[in-house]
């Protein structure tokens, strides 16, 4: 199937783009790298974000005044660039490369999860213009915050009343259902499933979940991070295909810091492509207008076909 904007027309190389190789004296000083198998100087780097959102040069800071609550700029904002390659989609990368940075995503939320100021650990993909991505070569980014994002506490506070109310994870429950159910369901493996949200805000919205019961990312094993590698990648090439191209974001929703072994709490990958824009009535409302029901999402994108030959397993 063709697309209309394939990532495959862009250059490998960029001789102006801080991300390629040979350039990376024009990013701040690296964190961590994951060296190359052979030709290549490295095959993922992490490096601060040259314009980061939060700074880890302040110490956080909270002041209450009258109703009004404050907290500093404090936190850490890092780029985590993909591949060497400027063209390199994760849709169109080899498992064993996204596993390569999946493994860097655990190391940098570990890592980051440790310090003692740091409450909450965001990990995110913003692929295309639409979706926020200033610069065309591959890459993610993990912002590290010493306050719960209130999406997120809601999120824990729910999941915990369904604990307390019923004595299970509310997202065991759920994935055990949807998996029975087979409806939204777009792949499934061993240890995950790809789905369509119920009720999803927006078409395609789709959440990736790891059958093992996890409430950190930081958890994640060796074993886990190569599947999901093959899962996420799976279904990022499906919406690349079958949606052609879409600008998307992904995010992985783990538990807070100091929720890691929680029982109540599970972690995903939401994966949202961005067909569609917000517009006034979703703004008033805060009520969803979605024109593709995520049965029929999940049934379409279960037919597009992105396998070479054999090895497609379960839930294709
Ligand atoms: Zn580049
Ligand atoms: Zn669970």
């Amino acid at each position: 199937m063709a697309t209309h904007r394939s990532a495959q027309s862009l250059p490998s190389f960029v001789e102006t783009c801080p991300f390629c190789p040979a350039n990376e004296s024009k990013t701040p000083p690296e964190v961590t790298r994951f060296p190359a198998d052979v030709n290549e100087p490295w095959a993922v780097r992490v490096f601060p974000n040259k314009f980061a959102a939060v700074s880890s040069e302040v110490e956080p800071r909270r002041n209450l005044q009258h109703l009004w609550r404050r907290v500093n700029g404090f936190g850490f904002h890092e780029v985590i660039v993909d591949s060497p390659d400027h063209a390199a989609c994760m849709a169109l990368l080899p498992d064993a490369h996204v596993a390569k940075i999946l493994g860097v995503f655990k190391e940098r939320f570990n890592a980051l999860s440790c310090d003692h100021r740091i409450n909450h650990v965001t990990i995110f993909k913003n692929h295309g213009a639409d979706a926020g991505a200033s610069l065309q070569h591959p890459h993610s980014q993990i912002i590290a915050t010493p306050v719960i994002p209130s999406q997120v506490r809601h999120r824990l506070h729910e999941a915990l009343r369904h604990f307390d109310e019923v004595g299970e994870c509310m997202f065991c429950h759920m994935v055990e259902g949807e998996v029975a159910e087979q409806t939204r369901v777009v792949l499934k493996t061993e240890l995950f499933v790809a789905m369509e949200v119920f009720a999803a805000a927006t078409p395609f919205a789709t959440h990736i979940f790891p059958l093992r019961h996890m409430a950190s990312f930081g958890e994640i094993t060796a074993a886990e991070i190569s599947d999901l590698a093959r899962v996420l990648r799976r279904l990022l090439a499906k919406i690349y295909v079958g949606l052609e191209n879409p600008d998307l974001n992904f995010t992985v929703r783990s538990a807070p810091s100091d929720y890691m072994g929680a029982r109540h709490f599970h972690w995903y990958v939401s994966v949202i492509p961005r067909l569609t824009r917000v517009a006034g009535f979703e703004l008033g409302s805060g009520m969803f207008i979605n024109t593709v029901l995520p049965e029929a999402a999940a049934e379409f994108l279960r037919g597009v076909s992105v396998e070479k030959g054999a090895g497609a397993g379960s839930g294709q």
